[in-house]
């Protein structure tokens, strides 16, 4: 994946297509804060008049920090989260007091404002300022895991930091505004969680995921769970036949029940090798369906449930539908073929 290139076809997409958004109108750094803040937990419909009345009511941030914080709620009202409203007039205040007003313009003094973490530092600073540092947001980590098709766990800090890095490498040739809001569009409208539009992607050359028919599994977001709970990877896996393999459980929990094959591994790929080593046959998880919990007395799965194809005519014992039905199965299993009725 040529880099540079990726890059510049994200920036242009974004010239020719990008959403118009009121705070795209501006570069006053004030503004992009105060809508990256609302974004954080509201969708963008609902920002809108909520954005347009605020920098109405406190069109400065020497306004907002001289306002009554009843007022500033008074604007909040009905956008939840109300932290957000507070820490933005402590923020105000801080920059009036210790800042002699100025905004500030670079990454690391933006992060000691009050409410400003990683991701709106790097969005104000290179939104308002043209700085080279990218976005990592959901959004950004899936697009990325896509294009470079990783499958290590995006819900892990570790995982988190190296998407900062390559992010923070693919940002340094291009404008840095237009490829963190390029990014931002892009995960919004056309790489979405499930079912991305790869085939209207601007960047759909560049991406691998894409090219392996990896995008329905990508990316991996398996969170650490609590003790006593335990996170597996299941499966459904058919032959072109719409027969599945159910397997009967000799011990455990689940014992002389049939159930889905499943693994405490950490990625499609880990259960790909860990199905082969079990059971001798070859598969391969072609997209991911849904998260789904089931509770016993003393335990809970979390299960990261995903759909597979034999890669050739399988070995083991497969059925059909009526004979599903006629199976003992664990309950926990039960529901998770209602993914997969029509
Ligand atoms: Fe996302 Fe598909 Fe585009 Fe790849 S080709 S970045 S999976 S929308």
């Amino acid at each position: 994946m040529n880099k540079n290139k990726f890059a510049n076809d994200l920036v242009h997409w974004y010239i020719d297509n990008h959403r118009d958004l009121p705070w795209r109108k501006t570069s006053n750094p004030y503004y992009i804060w105060i809508s990256e803040i609302m974004l954080q937990q509201t969708q963008v419909a609902t920002v809108i008049p909520y954005y347009q009345h605020f920098i109405a009511s406190f069109p400065t941030v020497a306004n907002l920090a001289a306002a009554p914080l009843e007022e500033v709620y008074k604007c909040w009202e009905g956008l939840g989260y109300y932290s957000r409203a507070r820490n933005l007039q402590a923020a105000a205040k801080q920059i009036i007091e210790e800042n002699q007003g100025k905004f500030p313009e670079d990454y690391e003094s933006l992060l000691k404002l009050k409410g400003i973490g990683p991701y709106t530092a790097a969005a104000i600073a290179s939104i308002a300022f043209n700085q080279p540092k990218g976005v990592v947001d959901g959004n950004v980590l899936r697009i990325l895991s896509r294009i470079y098709q990783r499958d290590d766990n995006i819900a892990l800090d570790k995982t988190k930091k190296a998407y900062q890095v390559l992010c923070d490498e693919l940002i340094k040739n291009v404008n840095p505004s237009f490829f963190n809001q390029g990014l931002m569009d892009l995960g919004a409208t056309i790489c979405k969680p499930q079912h991305p539009l790869c085939e209207s992607c601007p960047v759909q050359k560049h991406c691998l995921a894409f090219k392996n028919q990896q995008q329905e599994v990508l990316p991996v977001n398996i969170k650490k769970v609590k003790h006593q709970e335990i996170s597996y990877i299941t499966c459904i896996i058919h032959n072109e036949n719409q027969e599945y393999f159910l397997y009967k459980n000799t011990q455990g929990l689940l014992q002389n029940l049939y159930g889905l094959p499943q693994f405490d591994v950490e990625s499609p790929h880990a259960f790909e090798a860990a199905f082969e080593e079990a059971f001798h046959d070859s598969i391969e998880i072609y997209a991911f369906l849904k998260d789904v919990s089931h509770v016993f007395t003393h335990k809970t799965w979390r299960m990261h449930v995903y759909a597979a194809r034999f890669t050739k005519p399988a070995s083991l014992k497969l059925y059909n539908w009526s004979e599903i039905e006629q199976l003992p199965l664990s309950t926990a299993h039960k529901k998770l073929f209602k993914l997969i009725q029509h």
